[in-house]
């Protein structure tokens, strides 16, 4: 039985610390039962947000790492700052690699960087719309899968510190999700790459990221291989947030 996860990734919102607060208390007390749930502030407000939800079972991600551990990276946050404060950290975003140019060699580098520091992972790939209409799906996610994963040391990327979220990135912030269908495919193939590296494909958490709301989250949580949802616009209203939590418990 795989371990299924939620998380809402809050990307650069809310603009103040006051309202991230506010939004983290709020989920706090979403019960997730038997699945994990997840939130992923901006990195300004992590700390707090961590100290306001107390002993709250919410998992605290931060959005991104970067893969050295100190030094001359304006702007980066490395993973020793917030093994601390955070669970984990999502890696390879389709937005982060769109605008600070992440391949999957740099996203194995964050994510081997947070693994190393003991934090858990969601690892983002995905298609674009017109790598999907040249038919190329199926070779860009093994790619990912292969350039990404790949290089993760196996003692360390384990099923239970590795959650894989696939993010066609057409569906992200669209309002046009994949179909359940396409999840699934899409799933299936990441598992048989990860097989072919030689990994418990099986055992690993996958879940689908691009336009998830209250209303389409049975959807997803019914689909097969599927195991989560990787939440953002709807992950900043707190009664929706809970519904998507809900339809996978
Ligand atoms: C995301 O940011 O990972 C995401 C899936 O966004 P949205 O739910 O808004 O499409």
């Amino acid at each position: 039985m795989r371990q299924r996860l939620v998380v809402g990734n809050w990307k650069m919102n809310p603009s103040t610390l006051e309202a991230a607060v506010d939004l983290a208390t709020r989920i706090a007390r979403i019960d997730g039962g038997p699945i994990d749930v997840g939130i992923a502030p901006p990195h300004v407000a992590l700390a707090r947000v961590r100290e306001a939800i107390g002993g709250s079972a919410v998992l605290v991600y931060a959005q991104d790492v970067h893969w050295e551990t100190e030094g001359a990276f304006t702007g980066q946050i490395a993973a020793p700052m917030i093994a601390g404060i955070a669970a984990g950290s999502i890696v390879g975003h389709s937005e982060v690699r769109r605008d600070q140019g992440d391949d999957d060699a740099r996203v194995a580098r964050k994510a081997a960087a947070a693994l190393a520091h003991g934090l858990r992972v969601i690892f983002c790939l995905g298609e674009s719309l017109a790598q999907r209409r040249a038919g190329e799906t199926d070779a860009v996610l093994r790619r990912q899968v292969r350039d990404g994963i790949g290089p993760l040391d196996r003692e360390r990327a384990t099923p239970s510190t590795l959650a894989i979220a696939y993010e066609p990135i057409w569906a992200i912030g669209t309002g046009e999700a994949a179909t359940a269908a396409q999840a699934t495919d899409a799933v299936a193939r990441i598992r048989d790459e990860l097989g072919r590296l030689g990994a418990a494909a099986g055992a690993f958490t996958v879940m689908y990221g691009g336009s998830v709301t209250g209303a389409n989250a049975a959807e997803f949580a019914a689909a097969e291989g599927v195991d989560g949802a990787l939440v953002g616009g709807a992950s900043l209203k707190p009664e929706e947030f809970a519904a998507i939590v809900a339809a996978f418990r």
